[in-house]
C-alpha cells in the first residue's frame, strides 16, 4: 500500500480520491476548506499532504493552479525533499494546455522528481464509478509506475508518448468531439425540417455512414438514447463550459503548432456563443437549442 497525496477535491478529484482510499494511504488536501468538508484523511496544508507521499496527484482547473501547486515557493518540488526517499512519482491528471504540461514535467525532472501527464476522458459519473479513460504522456519508466495507481480510478489506462502528450491526446479527441456534436445537431435539425421523424433519422444515420459517437451515445435529441442529457433538459454530463475550455486549449496549441483546424475554431466560436447566451451550465449536447434558433434558456 502506497501513500499517495491527492491534491485537489472538487467534482472529479474527490470521487478519484475516494476511489483510491480503497486501495492506498490517501491524504487529501484542497484550498477550499468547503471541499475538504467530509472527506476522511484531508488535511489542512499541501506540506502535510505530500509528507512522505510516494506519488502526487493533481486534479485542478487550469494549467496555472498546476504550475503553482507544483512549481510554487512552497509547492510539490520545494517541498521534494519531504517526501519519500528515492522520490516521489508526480501525476496531474488536470486538463490544461500542453506548454504548461511540458514545462512542468521538465521542472519536475530538475528537481529530480518522475512525472506524467494523465488528463481523463470520462466525467464526474465514471469518476464515481472508477471508469475513467487516462491519457498518458511521459517516459516508459514513469508510465510503469503510474499505471497500477491509475488503475484502481479508471477502466482504461493508455500510454500515449512523452510528457504532455496525454493533454495533446486529450484536447484533439475533445476537439472531434465539439465538431461532431455540433454536425450531428445540424442534421437532425435539417433531417426534421425536411419532414423525418428524429427517430427515424436516428434509426438510419446510425446504421449509416453518419454514425459517430455523439450520435449513438450522446443523441441530442431526446428519446433514441435514454440515458443521453437531452431526456433530461440538458443538465450536465459534461458541461457546455468544459467544451469550451478543451476547445480554447485546442485552439491554442494549433496556433503554437501553426497548424489550421478551422472546424475546430468554428466549434469553439459556437460553443463561446451558447455559453455566453447562458448555455454554459448546460450540457454540451444542448447546443442543439441555440441551432435551432430557439432563444434560449
Ligand atoms: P473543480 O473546479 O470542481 O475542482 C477543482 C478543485 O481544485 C477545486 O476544489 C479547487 O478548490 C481546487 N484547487 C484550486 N486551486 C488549488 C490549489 N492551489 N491547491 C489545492 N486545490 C486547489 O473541477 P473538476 O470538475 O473537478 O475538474 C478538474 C479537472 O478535470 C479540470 O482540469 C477539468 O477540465 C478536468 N475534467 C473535468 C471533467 C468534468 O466532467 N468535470 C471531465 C474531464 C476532465
Amino acid at each position: 500500500m502506497a501513500r499517495i497525496a491527492f491534491i485537489g477535491l472538487g467534482n472529479m478529484g474527490r470521487p478519484m480520491a475516494l476511489n483510491l482510499g480503497k486501495a492506498h494511504d490517501v491524504v487529501a488536501y484542497d484550498v477550499s476548506e468547503a471541499a475538504r468538508a467530509g472527506v476522511s484523511q484531508s488535511v489542512a496544508s499541501l506540506a502535510e499532504a505530500v509528507a512522505d507521499a510516494d506519488a502526487v496527484i493533481t486534479m485542478l482547473p487550469a494549467g496555472s493552479h498546476v504550475r503553482a501547486v507544483y512549481e510554487g515557493a512552497e509547492g510539490v518540488f520545494a517541498l521534494a525533499p519531504h517526501m519519500a526517499s528515492g522520490g516521489a512519482l508526480c501525476i496531474d491528471c488536470s486538463t490544461i494546455d500542453v506548454e504548461s504540461s511540458r514545462a512542468v514535467a521538465a521542472a519536475a525532472e530538475r528537481a529530480g522528481l518522475a512525472m506524467v501527464d494523465a488528463p481523463v476522458s470520462g466525467g464526474v459519473a465514471a469518476a464515481q464509478a472508477g471508469t475513467l479513460t487516462f491519457m498518458v504522456g511521459g517516459s516508459h519508466g514513469a508510465f510503469a509506475r503510474a499505471e497500477p495507481i491509475l488503475a484502481h480510478m479508471g477502466r482504461a489506462v493508455i500510454h500515449a508518448g512523452v510528457a504532455g502528450a496525454g493533454q495533446a491526446a486529450k484536447i484533439c479527441n475533445n476537439m472531434l468531439l465539439g465538431v461532431s456534436m455540433i454536425g450531428v445537431c445540424e442534421a437532425f435539425i435539417l433531417a426534421e425540417k425536411l419532414g423525418l421523424e428524429g427517430q427515424t433519422f436516428f434509426d438510419i444515420a446510425s446504421k449509416a455512414s453518419g454514425q459517430c459517437w455523439s450520435l449513438t451515445s450522446y443523441c441530442p435529441v431526446p428519446g433514441p438514447v435514454p440515458a443521453s442529457p437531452a431526456n433530461r433538459g440538458y443538465e450536465p454530463g459534461f458541461a457546455a463550459a468544459m467544451m469550451l475550455k478543451d476547445l480554447r486549449l485546442a485552439q491554442t496549441a494549433a496556433h503554437s503548432a501553426g497548424v489550421a483546424t478551422p472546424l475546430g475554431a468554428e466549434a469553439q466560436a459556437l460553443y463561446a456563443l451558447y455559453a455566453a447566451q447562458g448555455g454554459g451550465r448546460k450540457d454540451f449536447s444542448g447546443i442543439i437549442e441555440m441551432l435551432r434558433g430557439e432563444g434560449m434558456i
